[in-house]
């Protein structure tokens, strides 16, 4: 029975929950159990560094995070991109968003050099990334080159 479940940490409160994989897939994501917020709202900020570091150890989902800062505009050009990219591939993976002027420990641990940058981690480890500002199919097909799609 567990391993029909996914575990979905909540990008606002940090909690740990339970999604059948069947729901996932039929498109039907659920909202938190503790805050009632969505756990899949097309790539959501994560709260904090202790949220993030949380949301890597706990979830089974591959994640895909965006680096970014409000100052930077390639960012900004690419933030429509990767929400859209999202929406064509959650909840199958996660996406979230790193403001990395608040979530300075997590820039710093993923050694971010430019930004935007995009990572993919699976089972909490790094296992791809790519710099620069990139639209939607390149985000798709970069994703599905490394087994997310
Ligand atoms: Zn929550």
């Amino acid at each position: 029975m567990a391993e029909n479940d996914a575990h979905v940490v909540c990008a606002h409160c940090g909690a740990v929950n339970r999604a059948s994989r069947a729901k996932l897939a039929e498109g039907n994501p659920p909202s938190c159990g503790r805050c009632g917020k969505p756990l899949f709202d097309g790539a959501i900020e994560a709260a904090d560094d202790e949220t993030f570091q949380r949301i890597v150890a706990r979830t089974t989902l591959p994640i895909l995070v965006d680096f970014w800062a409000e100052w930077c505009g390639p960012c900004k050009m690419m933030a429509p991109q990767f929400a859209a990219a999202a929406q064509r591939l959650e909840p199958r993976a996660r996406f979230l968003k790193v403001d990395t002027e608040r979530l300075r420990e997590t820039a710093a641990r993923y050694r971010i050099q430019s930004i935007p940058t995009l990572i993919l981690i699976r089972d909490g480890r790094e296992q791809a990334r790519q710099a620069g500002a990139v639209d939607a199919n390149t985000i798709l097909r970069w994703a599905a080159g490394h087994g997310v799609a």
